[in-house]
């Protein structure tokens, strides 16, 4: 999915994302946001990164699986 293209880098080894995964299903393991703190999962919203949102229990930072 394409991403923003600010911030590069911020969650390290991030070389996967090829380009011919565009289209916008929520499904799949990209779909979602995991927060490290408590485990709670929320759907990954399109243009904003997980490292961008906030666990809503906890208030961490999300990241993906
Ligand atoms: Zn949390």
């Amino acid at each position: 999915m394409p991403q923003g293209g600010r911030g590069q880098g911020v969650g390290g080894g991030g070389q996967g994302q090829g380009k011919g995964r565009m289209g916008g299903r929520g499904l799949g393991p990209d779909g979602d946001c995991r927060c490290p703190q408590c485990g709670h999962t929320m759907p990954h919203q399109a243009g904003v990164p997980c490292y961008q949102q906030t666990c809503p229990k906890c208030g961490s930072k999300m990241v993906r699986p």
